[in-house]
């Protein structure tokens, strides 16, 4: 997944590499510490949260994938030998990478199957939630890297609640589609969960490393994350300081790219680039459906399409890629899906348009032979 920057963020970081201000606390970055507050506060809010949800900017969606992931555990006090975390066959490796971290041994982990559409099984899933002795979470994609796919948020949101398991939605890629009107409509369900990842740096058009992880009660963060060492006794306010929500103390002011983002370009404008992100996979897909001997994996699904030439093996996909990379003139990557090899593409960057898909498209055909 691309990181399609702006310049006015660009302006945000150099400002902030100059300033230095340290975002760990009010006293020393009150500034930099309400806007943070802010922005996140306007995330929360576009994803449906409530007001007394909270949460902090950290380096991108592996780093909020395991922020969320502790303050969960904090919460229900698990033990992590005994408990089970539910993820699917296309779930992001970053989980896996946070459980180890976290002290879940792999065996916590429990993989649910994907249909067709690559989404998750609810009737796997509730299934398995039955079998199991000590169920603890799902994680939930709200749009996956393969594909684009979005888990079926709500039925699982009905099972959680039901099962009293603890939710979290990694939407590093696709939560930011709840910024659009006429995305939002596929992520029902997002804003049940007790738990969020969403990158800015993936689909809020901010350059590296920006992404947010928001709790639906934000109190768990502080509950999990403060401890006080003895020379920062004189820094306690009413509110937590971000340095008591998370891992990092010293931490770099990552909310005023995004600040800066909005203010200038605008929701709206935010909204309209992430439309036309997931209007330029359709169009993409519309033009290999046309192409004879071509396939998709699916549907185009939240500016993600994963497509094979049939008279190609997998080794020959692998090195189309290479091949069309020495065009200088397009870039797609690959991926695996149930074993075979499939060509992907992310067509997130609103400055690429439908003649570079279809010039794309014309030099895979052409490489392809
Ligand atoms: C990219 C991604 C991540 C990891 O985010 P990083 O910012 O690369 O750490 C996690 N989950 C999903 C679904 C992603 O697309």
């Amino acid at each position: 997944i691309p990181s399609p920057s702006n310049f006015i963020a660009v302006l945000a970081d150099t400002l902030v590499a100059g300033f230095n201000p340290f975002g760990g606390n009010w006293l020393e970055a009150p500034g930099p510490h309400e806007l943070e507050r802010i922005t996140i506060g306007w995330i929360a809010e576009a994803c449906g949260f409530p007001a007394e949800a909270s949460g902090l900017f950290v380096s991108g969606g592996s780093m909020a994938n395991l922020t969320a992931l502790v303050a969960a555990r904090e919460a229900r006090g698990v033990d992590p030998r005994e408990a089970t975390l539910y993820v699917s066959d296309q779930t992001h490796a970053s989980i896996a990478k946070a459980s180890r971290v976290i002290g879940f041994p792999e065996s916590a982990l429990r993989v649910i199957p994907t249909g067709d559409d690559f989404a998750m099984r609810i009737d796997a899933l509730a299934a398995a939630v039955e079998r199991d002795r000590a169920p603890f979470a799902v994680i939930a994609t709200a749009a996956t890297t393969n594909t684009g796919a979005v888990d079926p948020l709500e039925s699982i949101a009905e099972l959680c609640a039901a099962r009293g398991l603890w939710l979290h939605v990694d939407g590093a890629y696709g939560a930011a589609a709840m910024f659009s009107d006429r995305a939002r409509g596929a992520l029902r369900g997002l804003e049940r969960a007790d738990s969020l990842s969403l990158d800015p740096h993936k689909w809020l058009f901010t350059p590296y490393e920006c992404a947010c992880v928001i709790l639906r009660d934000g109190s768990r963060l502080a509950d999990t994350f403060a401890r006080r060492a003895d020379y920062l006794r004189d820094v306690a306010g009413d509110e937590p300081d971000f340095q008591d929500m998370g891992v990092q103390l010293t931490r770099s002011f990552r909310a005023l790219k995004v600040w800066m983002t909005f203010q200038v370009f605008g929701a709206d404008a935010i909204a309209e680039a992430i439309d036309a992100g997931i209007a330029r996979a359709e169009h993409m897909a519309s033009r290999v459906e046309a192409m004879d001997g071509w396939s998709l994996a699916a549907p185009a699904s939240m500016g993600i399409l994963a497509f094979r030439c049939d008279a190609l093996d997998d080794d020959a996909h692998a090195a189309l890629v290479h091949r069309l990379v020495d065009t200088h003139e397009a870039m797609v990557s690959s991926t695996v899906l149930r074993g075979r090899r499939w060509l992907r593409a992310c067509t997130n960057n609103p400055r690429t348009t439908d003649d570079d898909v279809d010039r794309t498209l014309a030099a895979l055909r052409r490489l392809a032979g």
